[in-house]
């Protein structure tokens, strides 16, 4: 039960309440308790005072012996003091109780036997006992009829000093304590389950925005990604979970539909080679008697589509494990114009088959810390890219030179040019400017090559950028950082 928010809410709302409510009502409790004891103590002072000075005018009226003068006396004066039930009680000299008043309404010498057992407790003999070292004393003492409050004042009657004591029953006192005590706990509980029901249903009302998320949220799944969670209120905190929820949706919809586009534009790209491959296995097999040029002509398309087929597959593994992250590189000090060079020399071959001319510029030292395969797999795209898309007896030309921040690679050619409004797009994968002439013979790439190249200059923090693009052809340029802070956290 208490894994439900709601519940453990509740109980700590109610806890903490619960706790508050004892504070204050046993502070409240404490503060009248002390209050109506200082008033009692107060009165029982004033009325010692009222009696004694009544005990004292007796006294001085009276003209028997001073032994019978004071018992007179304070008979006199308890039934002038006998209306507010209080007992008063005389001690002789030598702590002998003398006179009492037991009953309100006709003090008598001989207490009535509730008050005789009271007045013969230990508690009383102790407290008349401390009293007579005492000017004054106040204490709390149990009696036959609940418990007293004790006041005694000595006094001086015929040069003796006899003890006065107030007997006050805290009886009125306490019932009226026992009825905040009660009071109050009936209101704490009252309280509690007032509280704890509004502040359960509070919570769920404050929850229930949550809930309905839960559920909507569950709902969503790969084939209605686009479903978003209601957002009833952006600027509270529930509204802010909500459309940070969504914003992931987005992220993750947007992320699914790359994902789909990148499945169905990569099958739509090994289409074509395997259609190519079982056209002409199937030509190859149905015609008997074929000369074995035929053959060979066949095995030769064969091998040049599995070619391209490989380097597709390969392309596609490479930005699948570069988009999950797996693809760790393997950096190392290089100097780049000998990787360059490299690349130039690898395709001297395929410029020469077209007659194309291709210079190089690679003298400066460029050190470079760098993967060095990929680095020579991103020039290589950009080179067979310069020389496919140039025309026969065109220029192609690869530079390398170090800058004030660190190296770059031009590659500038002599071709057809990429047309303004698709400049922008020649980074997307599959993309291609004119894929009609792109998907035949050796001239078909798959549109990744330049994908591929992107990011390999972005995993050495470095960019690739189409510098120009026009009639005239074509400028290519990478840009790697220096050497010192190169590659962090690529290993
Ligand atoms: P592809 O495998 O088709 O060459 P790329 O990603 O390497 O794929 O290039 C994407 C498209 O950009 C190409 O299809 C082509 O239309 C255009 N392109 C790339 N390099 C050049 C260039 N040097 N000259 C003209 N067009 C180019």
């Amino acid at each position: 039960m208490l894994d439900s928010v709601r519940v453990r809410l509740t109980v700590w709302y109610s806890a903490v309440l619960a706790v508050v409510l004892v504070l204050v009502s046993t502070t409240t409790y404490l503060i009248v308790r002390k209050t109506s004891m200082q008033r009692t103590d107060g009165d029982m002072a004033v009325l010692a005072d009222s009696f004694l000075v009544t005990f004292q005018a007796e006294l001085a009226d009276d003209p028997s012996t001073p032994a019978s003068g004071v018992l007179s006396a304070a008979r006199q004066s308890m039934i002038e003091h006998r209306s507010n039930g209080d007992v008063f009680v005389i001690l002789s000299p030598g702590g002998d109780i003398i006179a009492t008043s037991s009953e309100p309404n006709s003090p008598v010498t001989k207490p009535d036997a509730l008050m005789a057992r009271t007045l013969a407790s230990s508690e009383f003999r102790h407290f008349a006992k401390m009293a007579e070292s005492k000017e004054v004393s106040l204490e709390t003492i149990p009696g036959a009829r609940g418990r007293f409050r004790a006041y005694s004042r000595q006094f001086k009657a015929n040069t003796q000093t006899y003890l006065l004591i107030i007997l006050h029953s805290l009886h009125a006192q306490n019932e009226m304590l026992e009825t905040i005590r009660l009071t109050f706990t009936w209101m704490i509980l009252l309280g509690l389950l007032l509280a704890g029901t509004g502040g359960y249903f509070l919570a769920r009302k404050s929850l229930a925005p949550v809930v309905e998320m839960g559920t909507h949220a569950r709902r969503i799944g790969a084939a209605n990604l686009h479903e978003r969670l209601p957002v009833l209120n952006a600027n509270d905190e529930l509204g802010q979970l909500a459309t940070i929820f969504n914003d992931l949706l987005n992220r993750l919809d947007q992320s699914f539909e790359r994902q789909r586009r990148f499945v169905a534009d990569a099958s739509h790209e090994l289409r074509t080679p395997l259609a190519i491959l079982r056209g002409e296995a199937e030509v190859a097999m149905s015609q008997n008697g074929r000369k074995a040029e035929d053959y060979l002509e066949s095995l030769g398309i064969l091998h040049e589509e599995t070619s391209r087929l490989i380097k597709i597959v390969e392309d596609l593994f490479t930005l699948t494990r570069a988009d999950s992250g797996q693809y760790l590189l393997s950096p190392e000090d290089i100097y780049l114009e000998e990787v360059v060079a490299e690349c130039a020399h690898s395709v001297r071959t395929l410029a020469r088959e077209k007659n194309i001319e291709l210079s190089i510029d690679a003298s400066s030292e460029c050190p470079v810390h760098g993967d060095q395969a990929l680095l020579r797999r991103m020039i290589l795209n950009l080179l067979d890219n310069a020389i496919k898309y140039t025309a026969e007896g065109g220029r192609v030309e690869i530079a390398c030179r170090a800058t004030a921040v660190g190296f770059e690679v031009d590659v500038t050619d002599s071709g057809p040019g990429i047309p303004p409004d698709l400049q922008s797009r020649i980074f997307e994968r599959f993309f291609r400017a004119d894929p009609a002439r792109s998907r035949s013979g050796r001239e078909g790439g798959a549109g990744l090559g330049l994908s591929i190249a992107l990011w390999i200059a972005e995993a050495h923090q470095g960019r690739l950028e189409l510098v120009r693009s026009d009639a005239t052809g074509s400028h290519f340029a990478v840009y790697l950082p220096g050497p010192v802070g190169a590659l962090a956290g690529t290993d």
